[in-house]
């Protein structure tokens, strides 16, 4: 069994769905798993903000949208304005929630899963019953009943020992070797629809070539491969042949776009390579990952945008000790916020976390507690692995620094506004 990851940009138009079915030709044995079409997901959060916010005709506007969108994809594919039922009963599902959902902000994420979800239960509906249409028979799965999660909606975990009886079962008996099944999501304990975190796919694809002991697992991108960095930004990127899965995770989690930071665990516990390859051409070998390949020496840059500097400092001016930690990071756990770098002196902690909900009430928590917190929104992070003068200077040194954290090979920093 081969598992593909084929990702929001690789289904984005009928032509996608075409190559995709092009790079599908002749595998019998393949586990299909595909995110939300397009900026689908970013249209359903427009969605949930809207119904955040009490605007449900604007949420229904948006939805009505997303339907116009899907409707030409589809019409295109099947070369007349056909109605696929399944679809039709996706979005009108989606109707419903938003116009039943009385919203309380105490169940934000609950309702962003539940609503976020449907572009993955559509991209795959339209994509499995193409593949049927044009000679590959293949079994549509509802991930929601295969994947359980635990309860921690908006960056679910999947519980791999729990699911694997589940997927197993959903492919026996089916009478065919192609499987198509949504990235991203997952049902907790209680049955609620639960999302992975945002370009979650990759992960999801990862637990499904884990569960079933894939020989491998290809993800499908608008690139040749894993660049140093990100070519949108920084324009002299080059490809990576070959990485290991350690420097593989480091990459990721310093933010680097590759793949999901999550993904690289499920692979590497069963030694499952992984190749990013493009999609426009499969005869590219692509990135291979896996547990082998030398450690990277070349520059890399990460990037990451959306990021709050919390300064924390104690009110009575006590050191910033152990014990003051464990109550810090204690509370940032409760309110599910993620910190991307941590620096301290003193009297004050440093925190570069990503954008949330719920920072106010995590500053208002540490009030409560005898902290000061000075918050600056909007900032940005830039990590420089293997770097080197020239490039620190080139990229770094322009700009505002609010945070500077070194070591011998590399450097990272936030900045207030990044301009490259
Ligand atoms: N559709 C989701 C997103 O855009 C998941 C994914 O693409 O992996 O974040
Ligand atoms: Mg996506």
């Amino acid at each position: 069994m081969k598992v593909y990851k084929f990702g929001g940009a690789s289904v984005k138009s009928a032509d996608g769905v075409r190559n995709l079915r092009h790079i599908v030709d002749g595998e019998e044995n393949l586990f299909i798993i595909v995110s939300a079409m397009g900026k689908t997901t970013n249209a359903l959060e427009a969605v949930f903000t809207h119904m955040q916010n009490g605007r449900k005709q604007e949420a229904l506007d948006e939805i009505k949208r997303i339907v116009e969108y899907h409707d030409s994809i589809i019409s295109d594919l099947w070369g007349a304005p056909v109605r696929i039922e399944q679809v039709d009963m996706l979005f009108s599902q989606l109707r419903n929630i938003v116009i039943d959902t009385t919203y309380r902000a105490s169940d934000a994420e609950l309702w962003y899963d539940t609503i976020v979800a449907f572009g993955e239960l559509v991209s795959t509906t339209v994509v499995s019953q193409y593949l049927n249409k044009t000679g590959v028979d293949n079994r549509w799965i509802d991930m929601r009943t295969t994947f359980v999660t635990n309860q921690r909606h908006k960056d679910a975990y999947v519980d791999i020992k729990a699911s694997e009886p589940r997927l197993k079962e959903a492919l026996a008996n089916t009478g065919v070797g192609v499987f198509v099944g949504q990235g991203f999501i997952g049902a907790a304990p209680d049955g609620t629809t639960t999302t992975l975190g945002r370009e979650g796919s990759d992960y999801s694809a990862a637990v499904v070539a884990n569960i079933l002991d894939a020989e491998s697992m290809s993800v499908w991108k608008d690139v040749d491969g894993v660049l140093n960095a990100d070519p949108k930004i920084f324009h002299d990127a080059v490809k990576i042949d070959a990485l290991n899965y350690l420097d593989t995770i480091e990459l990721a989690y310093s933010g680097a776009q590759i793949i999901h930071p999550k993904t690289i665990k499920p692979l590497q516990n069963k030694n499952i390579p992984l190749y990013v390859r493009p999609f426009g051409d499969k005869s590219k070998p692509g990135t291979v990952i896996n547990a082998t390949a030398p450690h990277v020496e070349l520059p890399i840059l990460i990037y990451k945008r959306n990021q709050v500097l919390l300064t924390i400092r104690s009110r009575d001016f006590s050191f910033v000790m152990e014990e003051k930690f464990a109550v810090i990071f204690s509370l940032l756990d409760r309110f599910r916020i993620k910190t991307n770098l941590i620096n301290n002196s003193a009297v004050d902690l440093s925190l570069c976390v990503e954008y949330s909900w719920h920072i106010d009430e995590l500053i208002k928590a540490l009030n409560a507690e005898n902290f000061n917190v000075e918050k600056i929104d909007n900032v940005e992070l830039l990590t420089i692995r293997n770097y080197n003068k020239e490039l620190y200077q080139k990229y770094a040194s322009q700009q505002e620094l609010l945070v500077r954290q070194s070591n011998p090979t590399s450097v990272r920093v936030v900045l207030r506004e990044a301009r490259f």
